[in-house]
């Protein structure tokens, strides 16, 4: 199940439920954990770095705060069993780095627990299973607003907090470098900074609306456009929040990045590529500069979570 960048992620005001209304352009990009549920007598979590990667994984729960044990829970609860799964996850999504690699996780534990504890999958093709895919995502919706598209993959446009999912229209294929930092970014302290940074300058933020000209972009298969059409309004917040990045993000564009963003809450930055050669180059050029914990390539749009 792939990690996601947020190719547009505006932040609207602050709701009184608590959360901000959003408009968030999600793509999944191909850096993938890797989830196996086995039957076992009691629900039991373990979590590694996926072989070759560097992912630190020690901050990652391995009890029933982990987002797949979560997962279980819920598809468990609805379909009226007990969880009693093994949950392997080898974890090549960086840990708090803004490309929701919990969600990842969380969407492919759904996935496979309908499949594990649906009776009827083994049954004569054609049969529906009890839980349909928009079944898991709306199941996926009450983890966090980033599940769904997990489920979903590809690129689409969420709204209200994040989680109600439109298909976007994307021709071709994207090329992305990943510049991880040392040490996470809490999504919620992003928020809050984001409030606190809003409420100093006296801004009241406005209702967020999709860009046309990353949509167009996207249509179109337009490198450049996309690169310009990249907007995060989360970045100030992380950037106050971490000043390092700042460099990253200097390093990557003036390395010939065509587009450059923080991902999501951070502290992952995002640089888009001409083309694959030059996304090579790039993330052999960001390696030596040694401004990231780690760099890694990718390509998008990708399938979301799926059981093998
Ligand atoms: P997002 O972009 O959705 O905000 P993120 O990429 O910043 O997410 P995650 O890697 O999903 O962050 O993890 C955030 C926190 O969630 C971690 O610090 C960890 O404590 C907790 N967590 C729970 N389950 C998982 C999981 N399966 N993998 C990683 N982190 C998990």
């Amino acid at each position: 199940m792939p990690a996601k960048v947020n190719l547009q992620l505006g932040v609207g005001p602050i709701r009184d439920d608590g959360y901000h209304d959003l408009v968030n352009v999600f793509h999944a990009v191909s850096l993938f954990d890797e989830v196996t549920v086995e039957p076992a007598p009691e629900l039991e979590v373990r979590v590694q770095a996926a072989p070759y990667s560097r992912v630190r994984v020690d901050g990652v729960p391995v009890d029933g705060d982990n987002l797949a044990a979560k997962a279980a829970g819920i598809v468990a609860a609805r379909l009226g069993v007990e969880p009693r799964v093994a949950i392997r996850i080898r974890k090549a999504i960086p840990v708090a780095g803004g490309m929701a690699g919990g969600s990842a996780d969380a969407a492919a534990t759904l996935i496979a627990c309908a499949r594990l504890w649906d009776d009827r999958s083994q049954a004569v093709a054609g049969d529906q299973p009890a839980l349909t895919r928009d079944d898991l995502m709306e199941l996926g919706a009450e983890l966090g607003s980033d599940v769904p598209f997990a489920v979903l993959g590809g690129t689409a446009v969420g709204v209200g907090r994040g989680e109600r999912l439109t298909p976007a229209l994307t021709r071709g294929t994207f090329h992305w470098v990943f510049a991880t930092a040392d040490g996470g970014l809490s999504t919620p302290a992003v928020y809050a900074e984001c409030d606190r940074i809003r409420a100093e300058m006296g801004e009241a933020a406005a209702p967020p609306r999709v860009s046309e000209g990353l949509m167009t972009a996207l249509a179109t298969g337009d490198v450049q456009g996309l690169g310009a059409a990249l907007t995060n309004d989360l970045q100030e917040a992380a950037l106050s929040l971490r000043p390092s990045l700042a460099e990253v993000l200097d390093t990557g564009l003036g390395f010939g990045a065509i587009g450059a963003l923080v991902s999501g809450s951070g502290p992952t930055c995002a640089f888009l590529a001409e083309t694959e050669a030059e996304a090579v180059e790039l993330a052999e050029s960001m390696d030596g500069a040694g401004v990231a914990e780690q760099v890694l390539r990718a390509h998008g749009p990708v399938p979301g979570a799926a059981a093998l």
